[in-house]
């Protein structure tokens, strides 16, 4: 690959998991499955800031309907591959949800644990309806279960980087979907 990706000589790219044409058709088909059970509805998509910005984008362009977007920021008090449970808001929605048909948009679904957390902050504010789109799923790792709709790919329990995805903020614009392998004992 060209180009500086080694920013830190600990971490190195693997394989790559899902490549971008594999990606792009995958969220074709979510649009239009969303496209054929929305029908007659706006869907109102959310994306979850930022690991699931580029999902975002391209999921909503796939969507053949009148659909509005909102964007909330959350964080984890934890290390970059381990979160601690704990959840919190960094940045909140813009518009209500109430009466609205809400499509909650996450990169992946590991722990469960922050879906699961805002699941219920959503569901306390009145939506019509409340769905969740994960573009990848770790089911090997979850520790609360999730009622997630519409899943893009169940992936093996490696670390991944890219479409979105970082590690401590960088790798978010590899167009694939790579593992990353990260050696924390040679710092
Ligand atoms: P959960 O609360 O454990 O389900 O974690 C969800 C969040 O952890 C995701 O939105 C990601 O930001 C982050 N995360 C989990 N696994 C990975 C990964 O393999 N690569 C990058 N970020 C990940």
């Amino acid at each position: 690959m060209e180009g500086d990706w080694y920013n830190d000589k600990n971490e190195v790219l693997g394989e790559v998991l899902l490549d971008a044409a594999t990606i792009r058709m995958r969220v074709q088909e979510l649009g239009a499955l969303i496209t054929k059970d929305y029908r007659g509805k706006n869907p109102h998509l959310i994306g979850i800031l930022k690991g699931a910005s580029v999902f975002h984008a391209d999921l909503v362009r796939a969507i053949d309907l009148v659909v509005s977007v909102d964007f909330i920021a959350v964080g984890s008090y934890g290390t970059s591959t381990k979160s601690s449970g704990e959840v919190r808001i960094l940045k909140d929605l813009d518009e209500s949800v109430e009466g609205k048909d809400v499509l909650l948009v996450e990169d992946i679904l590991d722990t469960g644990l922050t879906l699961s957390y805002l699941l219920q902050i959503l569901e306390s504010r009145g939506p019509r309806s409340l769905k969740v789109v994960a573009l990848l799923n770790k089911p090997s790792r979850r520790i609360i279960e999730v009622p997630a709709e519409y899943i893009g790919f169940e992936i093996p329990d490696h670390f991944v980087v890219g479409y979105g995805l970082d590690f401590n903020q960088r790798y978010r614009n590899l167009p694939d979907i790579t593992v990353l392998k990260v050696d924390p004992g040679e710092s």
